[in-house]
């Protein structure tokens, strides 16, 4: 006979501690291990913490403006390529995926992937360069450190505390995320199952949107090895496709291989370490990562994507005048904060009038910003 549920937990429901030690490795970040929050709380009677932060990312503001936001390119040039959102969602199904192989804890692994790009600005790394250099003198801005800023002081969606109230465990794998420089053992493996998924994700959608958009064609990225490989297993597989099959076949390809990879690589290392808890793998500097042979191949790739995609001519334009508009909007409400929500205004106060004006602007969908743009200082 089981024993009976602990307090709160509606009879029959077992809990999220037994649900993870019976199913994730003792390597794995339990929730019995977690450290809590800044603020106390009661906990779920059954919702582990890191479902709970799961479920709070995905109700927060910041994250439904992933929406509005880009990824490479801009709603003026169609509507099949990825979204900061649809580009989340990607990350987290990948690092999903990644975390059950590998019985890691999903739920952690899940808010991290929701919460990796939450404080991207509007128009993507071309928003970020130009809102940095609006607070060159005061520290600068940055989307990872602007995720903490989002999580634990603008989000408002609890009568007794600001913020989200994330896991201890959340916010500190972001914060190592904000500080790559950062000395001292790395990361948790959740967190690190969620970097690499990131990368597999945007190496193989940025090549999927490129030859869509006509940027670059099928047949110019297979001088690239991990490209040709791709397309020599869909051709061996499926035999002569059309082009747009092609395409779709060779993008699900670059995922396969790249999560494959990742875990006949890290499976049968984790094998060989006894590692007994969380901690000890963090403490053993224990890498996830892609084999040599993959990783140099990826490199390739994002090598020919940075010169003939992220710098092609129609991106360099849209990059360039949507930093001089953010320029422009950032002398303007800051000359005249009345512009401001009433909400930035007061925040003004407490953190300096130049970043108050960054932290609004980062906020802004695409669409918001234009229109902010055109009402006011076009
Ligand atoms: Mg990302």
């Amino acid at each position: 006979m089981s024993d009976p549920a602990p307090a709160g937990v509606p009879a029959g429901l077992h809990t999220i501690a037994d649900r993870e030690a019976a199913l994730l490795a003792p390597y794995a970040m339990h929730s019995v291990d977690s450290q809590g929050r800044r603020h106390r709380e009661p906990e779920h009677p059954y919702r582990g913490p890191f479902q709970r932060d799961r479920d709070r990312i995905v109700h927060s503001s910041a994250y439904r403006r992933l929406s509005g936001k880009m990824q490479v390119f801009t709603g003026e040039m169609g509507d099949y390529h990825r979204t900061r959102l649809t580009h989340t969602l990607e990350v987290a199904s990948i690092a999903r995926t990644m975390a059950r192989a590998l019985r890691l804890n999903e739920d952690l692994v899940e808010a991290l992937a929701l919460f990796h790009d939450i404080g991207h600005p509007p128009f993507g790394h071309a928003g970020e360069d130009a809102l940095n250099d609006c607070l060159a003198d005061e520290g600068g801005f940055s989307h990872n450190r602007h995720a903490l800023t989002i999580a634990e002081e603008l989000e408002s969606r609890y009568p007794h505390f600001p913020g989200l109230n994330l896991s201890i465990e959340v916010l500190s794998c972001q914060a190592a995320r904000a500080d790559k420089s950062q000395s001292g053992p790395p990361t948790l493996l959740e967190a690190q199952v969620v970097d690499a998924a990131d990368s597999a994700t945007y190496a193989a959608h940025d090549t999927d949107d490129a030859v869509k958009l006509g940027l670059v064609t099928l047949d110019e990225l297979s001088q690239i090895k991990l490209v040709r490989e791709c397309m020599r297993r869909v051709q061996e597989r499926f035999g002569v496709l059309d082009e747009a099959m092609l395409r779709k076949s060779v993008v699900h390809e670059l995922v396969d291989c790249q999560v494959n990879d990742l875990l006949r690589n890290s499976a049968a290392r984790l094998e060989r370490f006894p590692f007994q808890a969380a901690d000890d793998a963090r403490q053993d500097h224990f890498a996830i990562c892609f084999g040599d042979e993959l990783a140099s191949m990826k490199i390739e790739l994002q090598s020919f994507l940075y010169d003939r995609v992220y710098r092609h001519p129609d991106l360099i334009q849209v990059r360039t005048d949507a930093q001089q508009r953010l320029q422009r909007m950032f002398a303007g409400f800051f000359e005249c904060p009345d512009l401001m929500s009433e909400k930035y205004r007061r925040r003004a106060q407490r953190v300096g009038a130049r970043r108050a004006t960054v932290e609004y602007l980062a906020g802004m969908t695409e669409r918001f910003c234009d229109e902010q743009f055109r009402e006011h200082f076009a």
